[in-house]
């Protein structure tokens, strides 16, 4: 079997993919609420010839093995299958049959993409030395997410390497993308509030004006960034709510509300900014009479691709993917909870770029018009292709070859 033959079969399952794809996208269920597309997933894993599905892993996870007639490594893939609570408006014919729920990342094209490679490499069973581990993640878009728990259920603890890709819209079709070390970060968020005392606006000194303390405090935030951060590191801090005050022009507000986000790589700049907001805070407050409650939640660890595996995939991609562009990319600031899996396996995460201007296919994950280019889930399943291709049917031809030679 050749990875040319893996392709072929992909292409011609692929009708059938953007089905499946469909079918998700039309009934999207919101995080740890994904019932039906639970079923869905493991009917078709069931029809493929799977057996032993396992479900409700870590709550709501669904996994299955394919394993090889030969001895081999265990390699695992990720899709995530949740939606998000937005009211869908892309107009599409197969848009959200359910109101205020919509597949607005693209989960519904990872577990299509997914499911095509488990239906094809299923005929190949018997060719393959090694194990593909299939991972259906719930709960990736809400707190706290879906892959920790799996893990902690055990999914990992037989994988030698684990991978998993995201579609990325607007981005235009025709590339892959990657990005070795620190690519996604950690997003955590933050509230303050803050306790003054009210009264007239003309008699300030016989208050303590939770305005003015805010002010400060969003002001010396911003410092946390500029001045304590180490320059060659990347973070962000953005207080996105200020609220204060009644609308009257002549009452000094008694409370104010400070929120906002932030985003880290290094752990220890993570530590240094939490410590920050709290310590900065109290010191204003202090200083102005006023108390407050600061409270910080993180959110995923930041995504760190393992530098090997990473650059493994971009030259195999660079090798079989020769009708698309395969490029390194920056890291971004978003968050993603396949840093747990990274975390404790070897592997990477990379993007297929899923946008097309002239259909207009131009709006953001999380946007109610977010939509992707479809064949984006093609690429994306000859990827992992590419990346089984390696693992369990070429290394073990060397192998052979190797035995052979040496046995001659
Ligand atoms: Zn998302
Ligand atoms: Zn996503």
């Amino acid at each position: 079997m050749s990875i040319k033959q893996l392709e072929k079969e992909l292409n011609h399952l692929y009708p059938e993919t953007v089905k499946w794809r469909r079918h998700l996208h039309e009934h999207p269920e919101p995080s740890f609420e994904e019932w039906n597309t639970r079923q869905f997933i493991a009917k078709k894993l069931k029809e493929f010839g799977y057996e032993n599905i396992e479900v409700n892993v870590g709550g709501g996870g669904i996994v299955a093995y394919l394993r090889g007639a030969k001895y081999g490594p265990t390699i695992a893939f990720r899709a995530d299958f949740d939606a998000l609570r937005i009211e869908e408006e892309t107009g599409l014919p197969f848009a959200s049959k359910t109101p205020g729920v919509m597949h607005a990342c693209g989960h519904d094209g990872h577990t299509a993409t997914l499911l095509s490679v488990a239906k094809v490499l299923k005929e190949h069973e018997e060719e393959l030395a090694g194990t593909v581990k299939f991972i259906f993640q719930h709960a990736e878009e809400v707190l706290p997410g879906g892959g920790k728990s799996m893990i902690d259920a055990g999914v990992l603890s037989d994988v030698d390497a684990v991978y998993g890709l995201h579609l990325r819209s607007p981005l235009e079709y025709g590339t892959v993308s990657y990005c070795a070390g620190y690519a996604m970060a950690a997003p955590d968020f933050f509230n303050i509030q803050i306790q003054g005392k009210g009264g007239h606006a003309a008699h300030p000194s016989s208050t303590v004006d939770a305005v003015v303390v805010a002010s400060y405090v969003v002001n010396q935030l911003q410092s946390i960034i500029s001045r304590k951060k180490d320059p060659n590191q990347s973070g962000v801090l953005t207080v996105s709510t200020l609220q204060a005050g009644d609308g009257a022009h002549n009452v000094i507000a008694d409370k104010a509300t400070i929120k906002g986000t932030v985003r880290t790589f290094d752990p220890n700049l993570r530590n240094l900014v939490e410590e920050k907001i709290k310590s900065m805070t109290e010191g204003i407050c202090s200083a102005h009479d006023a108390s407050c409650e600061v409270t910080y939640t993180r959110g995923y660890p930041a995504l760190y691709n393992h530098i090997e595996e990473t650059e493994l995939i971009s030259e195999l991609f660079k090798e079989n993917r020769k009708d698309m562009k395969v490029e390194e990319i920056p890291l971004r600031m978003g968050g993603e909870d396949f840093a747990y899996f990274l975390q404790e396996k070897p592997g990477s995460f990379f993007f297929v770029h899923s946008g097309n201007k002239d259909k207009g296919i131009v709006y953001p994950h999380h946007h109610p018009k977010f939509d992707f280019d479809e064949r984006a889930m093609l690429v994306g399943g000859k990827c992992f292709m590419d990346i089984v291709n390696h693992y369990l049917i070429e290394s073990t031809e060397v192998f052979e070859e190797s035995q052979q030679a040496a046995g001659e």
